[in-house]
């Protein structure tokens, strides 16, 4: 293991509030409709988006999840041992979304204050080849104890993205505010430490359901994901759904939900 790890002690070191968000679509991926949605078509696959968000500060900014590591994506072996399954696939347009998006935003690596990570899924972490050495990194504590519980291809987790990068893991224990108007939502049920954020702009915020809701219906209808990392934690996942349908309810809160393909942010 080559990143390190300790207790979130402080809110990482941000200016002011955050002024904008930034959606980034990062590759897309095969799901069959009732893995994002109880109930749904086993049968009927939809392409959803893999996203992820910049959150833009006065003075620097920060990562919510990032895609897969497109460099594992490009290498034959690597894809096959990491990417490819029966009814899954990683799919990746050409050239690098992340890097090019942080680059159109005006925005500068070095100015990366921390990464915020959802959860462990692999399409979810390949953005953290990207960052600088020893970037602060959140996760949920129950997150971090899943995954170095020896998970690994079966769970759809490539445990070298987090431990074997340069990184300075901070583990969160629940809702958690990581920065000025940037709080960290406790979502668990999708995966055992899963985790949502609050971005809270002037005049509106918007929450990053990430994969605690993966589609609008889900929100709307308050039809939880048919799936969840492992077994019986369905009761959890339902109630992090309606947290977050809750959250759509009131005014002036906008909920993203984290993979769907007709959802506009991601359409852009
Ligand atoms: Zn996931």
């Amino acid at each position: 293991m080559i990143c390190s790890v300790s207790d979130f002690a402080q809110p990482f070191a941000l200016g002011g509030t955050p002024r904008r968000v930034i959606p980034l679509v990062l590759g897309y991926e095969p799901i069959a409709e009732s893995m994002s949605l109880r109930g749904g078509d086993p049968s009927r696959f939809l392409l959803e988006p893999v996203t992820g968000a910049i959150v833009v500060y006065d003075d620097g900014w920060a990562l919510v999840d990032g895609g897969f590591d497109l460099d594992a994506v490009r290498d034959p072996l690597l894809r096959a041992a990491r990417y490819d399954y029966e009814s899954y696939t990683a799919v990746v347009p050409p050239g690098d979304a992340l890097a090019e998006g942080v680059a159109a935003a005006g925005l500068e690596w070095s100015d990366l204050a921390f990464c915020a990570i959802s959860h462990v899924h692999l399409d979810h972490t390949g953005a953290l080849r990207l960052v600088p050495g020893g970037t602060p990194v959140a996760l949920q504590r129950r997150e971090w104890q899943w995954l170095t519980s020896g998970i690994g291809r079966r769970e759809v987790v490539v445990p070298s993205d987090i431990l074997e990068r340069d990184l300075d893991v901070r583990l969160l224990d629940g809702d958690t505010v990581l920065a000025p108007g940037f709080t960290a939502l406790d979502t668990r049920g999708h995966t055992p430490g899963h985790q949502s954020f609050r971005i809270d702009l002037p005049g509106r915020s918007i929450v990053l359901a990430c994969d605690a809701a993966d589609l609008e219906r889900n929100l709307i209808e308050r039809i939880p994901c048919g799936w969840t990392a492992v077994p019986g934690d369905e009761e959890q996942a339902a109630r992090s759904l309606e947290r977050l349908a809750d959250l759509t309810a009131e005014r002036g809160v906008e909920v993203w939900p984290g993979h769907d393909p007709a959802f506009r942010e991601w359409m852009r």
